[in-house]
Protein backbone atom coordinates (compact mmCIF):
# COMPACT_ATOMS: atom_id res chain seq x y z
CA UNK A 1 0.00 0.00 0.00
CA UNK A 2 1.16 3.22 -1.09
CA UNK A 3 1.93 5.60 1.76
CA UNK A 4 1.90 9.39 1.61
CA UNK A 5 4.84 11.28 2.84
CA UNK A 6 2.49 14.50 3.87
CA UNK A 7 4.47 17.74 3.82
CA UNK A 8 1.33 19.88 4.31
CA UNK A 9 0.72 17.87 8.24
CA UNK A 10 4.42 17.29 9.01
CA UNK A 11 4.98 21.60 8.45
CA UNK A 12 1.75 22.23 10.66
CA UNK A 13 3.32 19.90 13.39
CA UNK A 14 6.86 21.73 13.32
CA UNK A 15 5.98 25.40 13.09
CA UNK A 16 3.74 24.54 16.06
CA UNK A 17 6.79 23.43 17.94
CA UNK A 18 8.34 26.59 16.71
CA UNK A 19 5.29 29.05 17.72
CA UNK A 20 5.69 27.09 21.35
CA UNK A 21 9.33 28.13 21.22
CA UNK A 22 8.75 31.49 20.35
CA UNK A 23 6.15 31.98 22.85
CA UNK A 24 8.24 30.63 25.62
CA UNK A 25 11.23 33.36 24.71
CA UNK A 26 9.03 35.81 23.87
CA UNK A 27 7.22 35.55 27.55
CA UNK A 28 10.37 35.33 29.03
CA UNK A 29 10.79 38.97 27.65
CA UNK A 30 13.31 38.27 24.60
CA UNK A 31 12.60 39.58 21.14
CA UNK A 32 11.21 37.36 18.55
CA UNK A 33 13.02 35.87 15.96
CA UNK A 34 13.59 38.59 12.88
CA UNK A 35 12.96 37.05 9.34
CA UNK A 36 13.21 39.16 5.68
CA UNK A 37 12.89 38.69 2.77
CA UNK A 38 13.86 40.69 -0.41
CA UNK A 39 12.03 40.56 -4.04
CA UNK A 40 12.99 42.22 -7.11
CA UNK A 41 10.56 42.40 -9.90
CA UNK A 42 6.75 41.03 -10.02
CA UNK A 43 6.58 37.35 -10.59
CA UNK A 44 3.70 35.78 -9.74
CA UNK A 45 5.59 32.53 -8.28
CA UNK A 46 8.17 34.21 -6.69
CA UNK A 47 5.34 37.09 -4.84
CA UNK A 48 3.50 33.86 -4.15
CA UNK A 49 6.48 32.08 -2.42
CA UNK A 50 7.47 35.44 -0.11
CA UNK A 51 3.84 35.92 0.66
CA UNK A 52 3.70 32.29 2.14
CA UNK A 53 7.26 32.92 3.91
CA UNK A 54 5.56 35.96 5.38
CA UNK A 55 2.59 34.64 6.39
CA UNK A 56 4.40 31.33 7.82
CA UNK A 57 6.59 33.32 10.13
CA UNK A 58 3.58 35.26 11.60
CA UNK A 59 2.33 32.02 12.45
CA UNK A 60 5.41 31.40 14.28
CA UNK A 61 5.64 34.82 15.73
CA UNK A 62 8.72 35.54 14.24
CA UNK A 63 8.95 39.62 12.73
CA UNK A 64 8.58 39.38 9.07
CA UNK A 65 9.97 41.98 6.94
CA UNK A 66 10.10 42.69 3.34
CA UNK A 67 11.28 44.66 0.71
CA UNK A 68 9.94 44.62 -2.35
CA UNK A 69 12.23 46.45 -5.32
CA UNK A 70 11.66 47.19 -8.91
CA UNK A 71 12.45 45.24 -11.75
CA UNK A 72 14.63 47.84 -13.29
CA UNK A 73 17.03 47.77 -9.85
CA UNK A 74 20.50 48.06 -10.29
CA UNK A 75 22.66 45.70 -9.13
CA UNK A 76 24.22 48.24 -7.45
CA UNK A 77 21.32 48.99 -5.55
CA UNK A 78 20.49 45.25 -4.55
CA UNK A 79 24.06 45.03 -3.07
CA UNK A 80 23.47 47.91 -0.95
CA UNK A 81 20.01 46.68 0.31
CA UNK A 82 21.78 43.29 0.90
CA UNK A 83 24.81 45.44 2.68
CA UNK A 84 22.61 47.09 4.65
CA UNK A 85 20.50 43.71 5.75
CA UNK A 86 23.72 42.35 6.45
CA UNK A 87 24.53 45.15 8.84
CA UNK A 88 21.04 45.76 10.52
CA UNK A 89 21.30 44.35 14.16
CA UNK A 90 17.16 43.57 14.57
CA UNK A 91 17.37 40.95 11.75
CA UNK A 92 18.42 37.75 12.18
CA UNK A 93 18.52 36.21 9.05
CA UNK A 94 17.23 37.37 5.81
CA UNK A 95 16.45 35.77 1.80
CA UNK A 96 16.76 36.82 -1.45
CA UNK A 97 14.12 35.48 -3.46
CA UNK A 98 15.20 33.74 -7.19
CA UNK A 99 15.41 34.03 -9.77
CA UNK A 100 16.61 37.63 -10.18
CA UNK A 101 16.18 39.52 -13.32
CA UNK A 102 18.46 38.75 -15.95
CA UNK A 103 20.98 42.02 -15.59
CA UNK A 104 21.51 41.52 -11.99
CA UNK A 105 24.26 38.45 -11.39
CA UNK A 106 22.61 36.22 -9.36
CA UNK A 107 26.16 33.96 -7.60
CA UNK A 108 27.59 37.77 -6.97
CA UNK A 109 24.38 38.52 -5.03
CA UNK A 110 24.41 35.57 -3.22
CA UNK A 111 27.95 35.58 -2.00
CA UNK A 112 27.29 39.25 -0.86
CA UNK A 113 24.93 38.08 1.80
CA UNK A 114 26.21 37.47 5.08
CA UNK A 115 27.19 33.92 5.77
CA UNK A 116 25.84 34.59 9.23
CA UNK A 117 22.21 35.63 7.93
CA UNK A 118 22.00 33.36 5.12
CA UNK A 119 19.08 31.26 6.39
CA UNK A 120 18.35 29.99 2.19
CA UNK A 121 21.98 28.28 3.08
CA UNK A 122 23.17 29.49 -0.42
CA UNK A 123 26.54 31.23 0.34
CA UNK A 124 29.52 29.10 -0.46
CA UNK A 125 30.49 29.82 2.95
CA UNK A 126 27.23 27.59 4.09
CA UNK A 127 27.91 25.17 1.19
CA UNK A 128 31.44 24.24 2.20
CA UNK A 129 30.33 23.95 5.82
CA UNK A 130 27.69 21.20 4.62
CA UNK A 131 29.97 19.36 2.49
CA UNK A 132 32.36 19.50 5.48
CA UNK A 133 29.55 18.24 7.87
CA UNK A 134 30.45 21.82 9.66
CA UNK A 135 27.25 23.41 11.44
CA UNK A 136 25.84 25.44 8.80
CA UNK A 137 22.52 27.00 7.10
CA UNK A 138 21.50 23.64 5.40
CA UNK A 139 19.70 24.53 2.13
CA UNK A 140 16.35 24.95 2.81
CA UNK A 141 14.41 22.74 0.44
CA UNK A 142 17.37 19.73 0.84
CA UNK A 143 16.85 20.21 4.27
CA UNK A 144 12.92 19.58 3.92
CA UNK A 145 13.30 16.58 2.08
CA UNK A 146 16.12 15.44 5.00
CA UNK A 147 13.52 16.23 7.54
CA UNK A 148 10.24 14.31 5.36
CA UNK A 149 12.47 11.11 5.42
CA UNK A 150 13.83 11.37 9.34
CA UNK A 151 10.43 12.06 10.27
CA UNK A 152 8.41 9.61 9.12
CA UNK A 153 10.93 6.94 9.88
CA UNK A 154 12.44 6.24 6.49
CA UNK A 155 14.79 3.85 6.38
CA UNK A 156 17.99 5.05 4.10
CA UNK A 157 21.13 3.51 5.41
CA UNK A 158 22.60 1.58 2.60
CA UNK A 159 19.81 2.29 0.30
CA UNK A 160 20.39 3.13 -3.30
CA UNK A 161 19.29 6.63 -3.92
CA UNK A 162 19.34 8.45 -7.48
CA UNK A 163 18.55 11.65 -7.63
CA UNK A 164 17.47 13.83 -10.66
CA UNK A 165 18.96 17.25 -10.72
CA UNK A 166 22.00 18.50 -9.97
CA UNK A 167 21.52 22.16 -9.41
CA UNK A 168 23.01 24.04 -6.47
CA UNK A 169 19.93 24.64 -4.71
CA UNK A 170 18.38 21.34 -4.95
CA UNK A 171 19.98 18.37 -6.37
CA UNK A 172 23.46 18.53 -5.38
CA UNK A 173 22.86 19.29 -1.61
CA UNK A 174 20.34 17.00 -1.46
CA UNK A 175 22.44 14.51 -2.67
CA UNK A 176 25.79 15.10 -0.27
CA UNK A 177 23.35 15.09 2.40
CA UNK A 178 21.78 11.62 1.99
CA UNK A 179 25.07 10.38 1.18
CA UNK A 180 26.67 11.32 4.83
CA UNK A 181 27.20 9.66 7.87
CA UNK A 182 23.36 9.32 9.64
CA UNK A 183 21.39 8.92 6.04
CA UNK A 184 24.50 6.70 4.97
CA UNK A 185 23.11 6.24 1.17
CA UNK A 186 24.44 4.98 -1.46
CA UNK A 187 23.77 7.86 -3.93
CA UNK A 188 24.02 8.62 -7.72
CA UNK A 189 23.07 11.74 -9.01
CA UNK A 190 21.51 12.26 -12.66
CA UNK A 191 21.56 15.27 -15.34
CA UNK A 192 20.88 15.97 -18.18
CA UNK A 193 23.88 13.81 -19.61
CA UNK A 194 23.18 10.97 -18.24
CA UNK A 195 22.78 8.18 -20.25
CA UNK A 196 20.31 5.31 -19.92
CA UNK A 197 18.50 7.45 -17.04
CA UNK A 198 15.54 4.71 -16.79
CA UNK A 199 18.15 2.03 -16.09
CA UNK A 200 19.41 3.83 -13.16
CA UNK A 201 16.09 5.42 -11.74
CA UNK A 202 14.44 1.33 -11.47
CA UNK A 203 17.73 0.51 -9.33
CA UNK A 204 16.45 3.63 -6.88
CA UNK A 205 15.32 2.10 -3.22
CA UNK A 206 14.94 5.93 -2.81
CA UNK A 207 14.02 8.29 -5.68
CA UNK A 208 14.41 12.16 -5.59
CA UNK A 209 13.19 13.64 -8.75
CA UNK A 210 14.36 17.95 -9.18
CA UNK A 211 14.43 18.36 -12.97
CA UNK A 212 12.01 20.97 -13.61
CA UNK A 213 9.90 18.95 -16.24
CA UNK A 214 6.20 18.81 -15.38
CA UNK A 215 5.18 14.98 -15.16
CA UNK A 216 9.02 13.95 -16.26
CA UNK A 217 9.03 10.51 -14.07
CA UNK A 218 6.43 7.99 -15.50
CA UNK A 219 5.49 4.72 -14.14
CA UNK A 220 7.99 2.63 -16.15
CA UNK A 221 10.78 4.47 -14.23
CA UNK A 222 10.38 3.31 -10.83
CA UNK A 223 10.52 0.44 -9.45
CA UNK A 224 8.03 -1.34 -7.47
CA UNK A 225 7.98 -0.44 -3.42
CA UNK A 226 10.14 2.80 -3.86
CA UNK A 227 10.24 5.95 -1.98
CA UNK A 228 10.00 8.77 -4.22
CA UNK A 229 10.54 12.44 -3.55
CA UNK A 230 8.55 14.44 -6.06
CA UNK A 231 10.63 18.05 -6.08
CA UNK A 232 8.72 19.59 -8.92
CA UNK A 233 6.63 22.35 -8.85
CA UNK A 234 4.72 23.68 -11.89
CA UNK A 235 1.73 25.57 -12.67
CA UNK A 236 -0.58 24.45 -15.01
CA UNK A 237 -3.79 26.04 -16.83
CA UNK A 238 -6.69 24.57 -15.44
CA UNK A 239 -10.00 26.22 -15.92
CA UNK A 240 -12.13 24.17 -13.98
CA UNK A 241 -10.06 25.44 -10.58
CA UNK A 242 -11.25 29.00 -9.16
CA UNK A 243 -7.96 30.57 -9.43
CA UNK A 244 -7.34 29.02 -12.97
CA UNK A 245 -4.40 26.59 -12.49
CA UNK A 246 -3.30 23.66 -10.48
CA UNK A 247 -0.22 22.43 -9.12
CA UNK A 248 1.85 19.31 -10.68
CA UNK A 249 5.27 18.08 -9.98
CA UNK A 250 8.23 16.25 -12.15
CA UNK A 251 6.41 12.99 -11.61
CA UNK A 252 3.23 11.57 -13.19
CA UNK A 253 1.96 10.89 -9.83
CA UNK A 254 -1.34 8.95 -11.48
CA UNK A 255 0.92 5.92 -12.76
CA UNK A 256 4.17 6.44 -9.85
CA UNK A 257 2.01 6.77 -6.82
CA UNK A 258 0.28 3.14 -7.44
CA UNK A 259 3.97 1.53 -7.32
CA UNK A 260 5.82 3.63 -4.55
CA UNK A 261 5.86 2.66 -0.89
CA UNK A 262 5.78 6.16 0.20
CA UNK A 263 5.05 9.07 -1.90
CA UNK A 264 5.36 13.22 -1.64
CA UNK A 265 2.27 14.78 -3.47
CA UNK A 266 2.11 17.81 -5.74
CA UNK A 267 1.20 20.74 -3.60
CA UNK A 268 1.55 19.51 0.00
CA UNK A 269 5.00 17.04 0.05
CA UNK A 270 8.20 18.57 -0.31
CA UNK A 271 7.28 22.55 -0.36
CA UNK A 272 5.77 23.43 3.20
CA UNK A 273 8.75 21.98 4.38
CA UNK A 274 11.00 23.91 2.38
CA UNK A 275 9.42 26.54 4.23
CA UNK A 276 9.51 25.47 7.66
CA UNK A 277 13.52 24.89 6.69
CA UNK A 278 13.51 28.68 6.27
CA UNK A 279 11.93 28.89 9.81
CA UNK A 280 14.21 26.47 11.38
CA UNK A 281 17.47 28.28 9.84
CA UNK A 282 16.20 31.43 10.88
CA UNK A 283 15.53 30.10 14.45
CA UNK A 284 19.20 29.32 14.91
CA UNK A 285 20.19 31.91 13.21
CA UNK A 286 18.23 34.24 16.35
CA UNK A 287 19.80 32.05 18.84
CA UNK A 288 23.47 31.90 17.82
CA UNK A 289 23.16 35.69 18.10
P1 LIG B 1 17.11 23.38 -12.35
O1 LIG B 1 18.10 24.35 -11.79
O2 LIG B 1 16.44 23.68 -13.64
O3 LIG B 1 17.85 21.96 -12.48
C1 LIG B 1 17.28 20.90 -13.17
C2 LIG B 1 18.26 19.75 -13.20
O4 LIG B 1 17.66 18.70 -13.94
C3 LIG B 1 19.59 20.09 -13.87
O5 LIG B 1 20.65 19.60 -13.10
C4 LIG B 1 19.50 19.35 -15.22
O6 LIG B 1 20.74 18.85 -15.68
C5 LIG B 1 18.61 18.18 -14.87
N1 LIG B 1 17.95 17.67 -16.07
C6 LIG B 1 17.31 18.37 -17.03
N2 LIG B 1 16.86 17.54 -17.99
C7 LIG B 1 17.22 16.30 -17.64
C8 LIG B 1 17.05 15.01 -18.21
N3 LIG B 1 16.39 14.84 -19.37
N4 LIG B 1 17.54 13.95 -17.56
C9 LIG B 1 18.19 14.08 -16.38
N5 LIG B 1 18.38 15.29 -15.77
C10 LIG B 1 17.91 16.38 -16.40
O7 LIG B 1 15.95 23.08 -11.32
P2 LIG B 1 15.90 23.21 -9.70
O8 LIG B 1 16.04 24.62 -9.31
O9 LIG B 1 16.76 22.18 -9.09
O10 LIG B 1 14.36 22.80 -9.49
C11 LIG B 1 13.82 21.56 -9.90
C12 LIG B 1 12.32 21.58 -9.70
O11 LIG B 1 12.05 21.73 -8.32
C13 LIG B 1 11.60 22.73 -10.39
O12 LIG B 1 10.34 22.28 -10.82
C14 LIG B 1 11.44 23.76 -9.29
O13 LIG B 1 10.32 24.61 -9.49
C15 LIG B 1 11.22 22.87 -8.11
N6 LIG B 1 11.59 23.43 -6.80
C16 LIG B 1 10.74 23.19 -5.79
C17 LIG B 1 11.05 23.62 -4.51
C18 LIG B 1 10.10 23.31 -3.40
O14 LIG B 1 10.15 23.96 -2.38
N7 LIG B 1 9.26 22.29 -3.56
C19 LIG B 1 12.22 24.34 -4.28
C20 LIG B 1 13.11 24.54 -5.33
C21 LIG B 1 12.78 24.07 -6.61
P3 LIG B 1 21.95 19.81 -16.14
O15 LIG B 1 22.62 20.23 -14.87
O16 LIG B 1 22.81 18.91 -16.97
O17 LIG B 1 21.36 20.93 -16.90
Amino acid sequence: MTELLDGKALALQIKDEIANEVRQMTQEGHRAPHLAAVIVGSDGASMTYVANKEKSSHEVGFTSSVYRMAESTTEKQLLETIDFLNNDPDIDGFIVQLPLPKHIDEQKVINAISAEKDVDGFTPVNIGRMVLGEDCFTPATPMGICTLLKRYGIETAGKHCVVIGRSNIVGTPVANLLSRKGFDCTVTMCHSKTQNLKELTLQADILVVAIGKPEFVTGDMVKPGAVVVDVGIHRVEDATKKNGYRVIGDVKHSEVDPKCSWVTPVPGGVGPLTIVSLLQNTLKAYKRR
